[in-house]
């Protein structure tokens, strides 16, 4: 079939691909194409975080974590696999998701930095949006996928060009639908060279909280924030020195050195004769970012058939999870498509 697909963030490509590799047509229309993408501002490590509802969430957070551990073979997808300590202040159950991951375990005590009661071990995927997004790209490029920078005001354009629309537009789907149930949530992250340190630690509802520091290849991406409702990417001090502060803290325990590099980050321009916060802190990091998660009430992952002979397909809403999910809900749009052409 002939199918136009409106984004080219992770959702966008990697429905894209699965359906190049089904047989389709494909072509990619977005208002930006990466690496000016929510997608490449994500962590991003596998973790079902702000997604649901939980049981398709689990469903395709299993897909894509499989699909990962595959792509975790080849180097230059920018996939690795990481072992990951998510610290809880109080003892609790087994997650809900857990179903979808190996390797998964309680923390032991003698991991658990003080202020820490649990926590989950895991084995999870690392996705350098970096280097991933490009290399998705590629892929979509090599299998006879086109890319066009286009932003569509209304559905009906995009009905006129193809029969089959796939809806990966994230946070797009307010103005393009009117979608009032998807909001966003926004995020920064700082970026700081490689140095060895390989753990993925994570803490959403601890005394750190929200603290994540996530080693990629090149870099180790340290978060965050998670403010509900703000429209802003623009990259703010004082939510960097803060989320500075909060991963010393958290790292503390695992690699005091570690630690102490990033309170030198915070503490280097206050010296005197330094210079000033802002020069210091930018010749130390590698990067930083902002983006805006789209967050909603469950991800949207339906068809519609809006006219006897035009059929829509959303696939949307993936909170804080849009990498976590992107495999699963790619299969499962495939599967949606395949309806189409074979009806019941
Ligand atoms: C700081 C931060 C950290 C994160 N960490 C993680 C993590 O560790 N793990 C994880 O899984 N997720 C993480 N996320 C969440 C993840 O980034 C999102 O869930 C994911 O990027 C959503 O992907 P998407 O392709 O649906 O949307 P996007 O990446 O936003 O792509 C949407 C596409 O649609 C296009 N578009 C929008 N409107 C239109 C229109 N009208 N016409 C044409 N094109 C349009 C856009 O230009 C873009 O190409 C994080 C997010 C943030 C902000």
């Amino acid at each position: 079939m002939e199918i136009l697909i409106l984004g080219c963030g992770v959702s966008g490509l990697s429905t894209g691909l699965r359906l190049l590799e089904a047989g389709h047509r494909v072509r990619i229309w977005a208002k930006a194409l990466p690496p000016h993408t929510t997608s490449n501002v994500a962590a991003a490590v596998w973790y079902p975080y702000r997604a649901y509802p939980e049981d398709k969430v689990t469903a395709w957070g299993a897909e894509a974590y499989r699909a990962f551990q595959r792509l975790a073979e080849t180097p230059e997808s920018g996939v690795l696999m990481a072992d990951v300590l998510d610290l809880k202040p109080v003892a609790v159950g087994d997650p809900w998701w857990v179903s979808a991951v190996e390797g998964f375990r309680h923390a032991r005590p003698e991991e658990l930095p003080p202020g820490y009661a649990d926590g989950y071990a895991l084995a999870a995927p690392v996705i350098d949006t970096s280097v991933y997004l490009a290399y998705l790209q590629r892929a979509f490029e090599a299998r006879g996928g086109t890319l066009f920078t286009r932003t569509v005001s209304d559905l009906t354009e995009a009905f006129a060009a193809c029969a089959v629309v796939v809806n990966c537009v994230g946070l797009g789907a307010r103005e393009l639908l009117g979608d009032r149930e998807i909001h966003p949530a926004r995020g920064q992250v700082v970026r700081v060279r490689a140095n060895g340190f390989r753990r993925v630690l994570l803490d959403d509802t601890g005394p750190n909280a929200l603290a994540y520091i996530v080693p990629r290849g090149e870099d180790i991406v340290l978060g965050g924030i998670d403010e509900d409702g703000s429209e802003s990417t623009a990259l703010d001090p004082a939510t960097r020195a803060g989320i500075l502060r909060r991963c010393a803290n958290l790292v503390h325990h695992f690699d005091a050195a570690f630690a102490a590099s990033l309170r030198a980050l915070l503490t280097a321009g206050e010296r005197p004769g330094a210079g000033s916060a802002e020069e210091t802190v930018r010749a130390e990091m590698v990067s930083e970012a902002a983006g805006l998660r789209p967050v909603r009430s469950t991800v949207r992952l339906e068809r519609e058939r809006p006219a006897p002979d035009r059929w829509l397909i959303h696939n949307y809403g993936h909170g804080g999870a849009g990498v976590t999910l992107s495999w699963g809900c790619a299969a499962e749009v495939v599967t949606l498509v395949a309806e189409i052409a074979r009806p019941a």
